[in-house]
């Protein structure tokens, strides 16, 4: 198997990322007992770090884990992985694992947390030059776990009902999904939150859903244009009735969303706001107060 560039930090050391490999026995893997959080690096610059590991450390203490690094160790982790890997536009990942109970125990509490970090090339889900076409997406049937079951301001692995939305999705022949909730409201779909707009006014769903970066720095960019954008629930029948929609995520953006279930949104194409947005967040990727130089971080304190 070809692997692509990349490096891992596990278990202490600095390892080539084909070599990042984990005890079967670890509980993220047995029972995706794990946060993560995913950042990235555009044009040798972190996009909102801090905003990325107040989300992780935030997520680590839900969890009742502890991460052997603090906030500057981490950042300093991360960006020399980025350095290792020499990439100018990056795929950061970091992720608590609930770890390895020494005793075999079933107690969560007698598990050693670990963590591990790792890099790759920067990855899309819609790739720029297929923003004009845009996405297709599929409401499913399947519905999204309750935030009363697992808390979804944690980012965390517990996909099986993102997947089976994707099933649902191709077999409609739409490229990926949105799940509902119980209660005739959107979510969110695999890795991305859902805007809608309606007569210039913008809404995301408030609750049921990771907080995302990247949706985060749409609802501050569009207050800064002064277009209102407000989180709060949203219905199934609002988002069939969208002008516009659009998808966030740190793997590719806002990216426009242009078919629901088989229906064109507005006239099928990436709506003025969307396309408005989309320019003000690359735009965005120099920002001084929202970026950081890779370079700029230094590197961790003694460690191979
Ligand atoms: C990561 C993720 C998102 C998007 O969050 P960003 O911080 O913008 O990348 C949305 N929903 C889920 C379930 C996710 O895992």
């Amino acid at each position: 198997m070809q692997y692509p560039p990349g490096c891992a930090f596990l278990d202490g050391a600095f390892c080539a990322i084909e070599d990042a490999k984990i005890s079967v026995l670890d509980w993220g893997f047995l029972r995706s007992d794990a946060t993560y959080d995913v950042v990235h690096v555009w044009k040798g610059r972190f996009f909102r770090l801090d905003r990325h590991l107040d989300r992780f450390f935030a997520s680590v203490d839900k969890l009742r884990m502890a991460c052997p690094y603090d906030r500057d160790e981490v950042a300093a982790i991360l960006a020399e992985c980025v350095r290792r890997a020499d990439l100018e536009d990056a795929y950061v990942e970091m992720i608590m694992t609930r770890g390895v109970s020494p005793t075999f125990s079933r107690d969560p509490r007698d598990a050693i947390n670990r963590f591990i970090a790792f890099v790759i090339p920067f990855g899309w889900i819609l790739r720029p030059e297929e923003r004009d076409a845009g996405l297709s997406v599929a409401i499913a049937e399947t519905q999204r776990i309750s935030p009363l079951s697992v808390d979804p301001t944690v980012k965390n692995y517990h996909w099986l009902d993102l997947v089976r939305g994707m099933f649902e999705a191709y077999e409609r022949g739409a490229r990926t999904v949105v799940l509902p909730d119980g209660a005739g409201n959107i979510t969110e779909g695999p890795g991305f939150n859902l805007f809608v707009v309606k007569d210039g006014r913008v809404a995301t769903p408030d609750s049921g859903v990771l907080h995302g970066i990247t949706r985060l720095s749409a609802l501050d960019l569009l207050a800064e244009a002064g277009i209102e954008a407000v989180a709060r629930p949203v219905s199934l029948a609002e988002t069939r009735a969208a002008d516009e929609l659009f998808a966030t995520s740190t793997a590719g953006g806002i990216m426009p969303v242009t078919s629901l279930d088989g229906a064109k949104v507005g006239d099928g194409r990436p709506g003025p706001i969307t396309s408005k947005l989309i320019e003000a967040y690359w735009a965005a990727h120099t920002r001084p107060d929202w970026t950081v130089a890779v370079k700029d971080i230094p590197a961790p304190r003694s460690m191979a």
